[in-house]
């Protein structure tokens, strides 16, 4: 350790170059030129303060000028690396929470771009030339779709599920489930919801079973609804909520009550036609009684993040008018992304224009083939790959459940190194990838890899090869 009154270190800290004298040198005004001059000057000070700070704890930083350069540019790139990167999903999880949900269409994607570059009749109305006090298209098309008498689109489903809680039940009793109260995706929790609108849970039924009788038993003068949560992401295995929506809704309405579900996944096509177990479709539930449904816009609907309510219309009155609902509104971005998508749904298109069901109805023969072409690929540039082709099954969404996933075929890439190393190394290449472990070979599966990035996808899974020596 050096004292500020050794004169070696002293002449070491007078000799420093200054940021003055940095900012002027070639590759700081490269540097200037990419960043802009504050944020380089920035980098370049932070880096000389390293450096001294190092030499007053006794070590030997690099004290060039070309050295401070070069770390100031270090924190530049990192500073400037975007954090909302895209990523190739390898893991086959359709409905990734953490990698965004769905991916939108091409429709929808456009409308996106023309919502955001452009001035929209967002609250306007062309023919009277004021606020529009009507409908929007998207509520429009929402009632078409569902059959339900109104609708209204909020900023995500935890938000329609404070919003009609607040507006229907507050002060009041709700009674749920007891086996329908697991935590969702993305930690959404329904007793804290209830809790948060202001109303009281009432669990009914036992955590493997609930009958039509169990609600009915829970009701008093006290009761606001009937609440059933569809959790797509907790299920328990084995659980029967023997009591069918017709049957929740007929007993709600006989004491003069309200029968409200969330439908969570937001299945607007019968999931059984995909060769997957069924999920309660929105149309179902409002077919069944119940008086509103609400659902997530960026599950199987295949849209933008929002929340969405569909029911009778004097209830989403209710909603619509509700000081909440203005806090909890979707933005114009949203809007056009999920009036294209929904588009989709009335033209009978969903499932070959929506993305969410074209991966998931990709058939196995057009998945064998990618995954051949990518091992040719793989093999012609890795010679000693150890890669080959498995059948395996695939969640379809993050926070999947057995017996929730599907049959599919993945390419399995085994490394002297172990799993885990390359799964990391991975992570780091240029376009990052996700991928998964399973009997301790790395497991890429072709369902969420899109046509586009399968030249990025065999560039990373080479250059994280080369870098972990197969
Ligand atoms: C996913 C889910 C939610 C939360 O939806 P967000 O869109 O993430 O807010 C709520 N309820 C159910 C049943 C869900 O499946």
């Amino acid at each position: 350790m050096h004292s500020i009154n050794d004169p070696e270190l002293r002449a070491v800290l007078r000799a420093l170059t200054s940021v003055d004298r940095l900012v002027r040198m070639k590759p700081a005004l490269e540097l200037e030129r990419i960043y802009g001059r504050e944020a380089t000057v920035k980098a370049l000070r932070a880096a000389l303060t390293d450096v001294r700070l190092a030499l007053l704890d006794g070590m030997k930083p690099d004290t060039t000028a070309h050295g401070i350069i070069v770390d100031a540019r270090r924190r530049l790139r990192m500073m400037f690396t975007a954090t909302l990167r895209p990523v190739i999903n390898a893991t086959g999880v359709i409905v990734h929470t953490n990698l965004g949900r769905a991916v939108l269409s091409d429709a929808a994607q456009k409308a996106v771009v023309e919502a955001s570059s452009h001035y929209v009749t967002m609250e306007y109305d062309l023919n009277e030339g004021r606020r529009s006090s009507h409908l929007n298209h998207t509520e429009i098309l929402l009632k078409e779709i569902t059959g339900a008498e109104a609708a209204l689109v909020v900023n995500n489903n935890a938000a329609a599920s404070l919003l009609a809680l607040t507006a229907l039940a507050k002060g009041k009793k709700v009674i749920v489930s007891r086996g329908q109260l697991g935590e969702m995706s993305g930690g959404f929790r329904v007793p804290d919801i209830i809790r948060q609108a202001g109303a009281k849970l009432v669990e009914v039924g036992t955590t493997n079973r609930t009958r039509a009788r169990d609600y009915e038993r829970a009701i008093d003068e006290r009761t606001a609804l009937i609440l059933r949560v569809n959790g797509t992401t907790y299920r328990q295995v084995g659980f029967t909520d023997s009591a069918p929506v017709e049957e929740v809704a007929a007993i709600a309405h006989n004491h003069a009550l309200l029968c409200v579900d969330d439908i969570g996944s937001g299945a607007l096509l019968d999931t059984t036609a995909f060769g997957l177990v069924h999920e309660p479709t929105v149309q179902e539930s409002l077919m069944g009684g119940s008086d509103l449904v609400w659902f997530s816009g960026d599950k199987l609907l295949g849209g933008p993040q929002a929340g969405i309510l569909v029911g009778r219309a004097e209830i989403i009155d209710r909603l619509r008018r509700h000081p909440m609902a203005r806090a909890l509104r979707a933005d114009k971005l949203c809007i056009a992304a999920l009036t294209a998508t929904l588009d989709h749904y009335r033209r009978g298109e969903a499932s070959t224009h929506v993305p969410v069901w074209r991966m998931l109805s990709r058939p196995m023969d057009d998945l064998v083939k990618t995954l051949e072409r990518w091992l040719v690929i793989l093999k012609a540039r890795v010679p000693d790959l150890h890669a080959e082709i498995i059948q395996t099954d695939s969640a379809l969404r993050s926070g999947g459940l057995p017996g929730e996933t599907t049959p599919t075929v993945a390419l399995a890439v085994r490394v002297h190194g172990g799993a885990d190393g390359l799964l990391m190394r991975l992570r780091q290449v240029e376009t990052p990838i996700i991928a998964r472990i399973e009997h301790d070979e790395v497991v890429f599966d072709p369902r969420t890899v899109f046509e586009h990035q399968e030249q990025a996808l065999i560039d990373g899974i080479c250059a994280a090869l080369v870098a972990s020596e197969v």
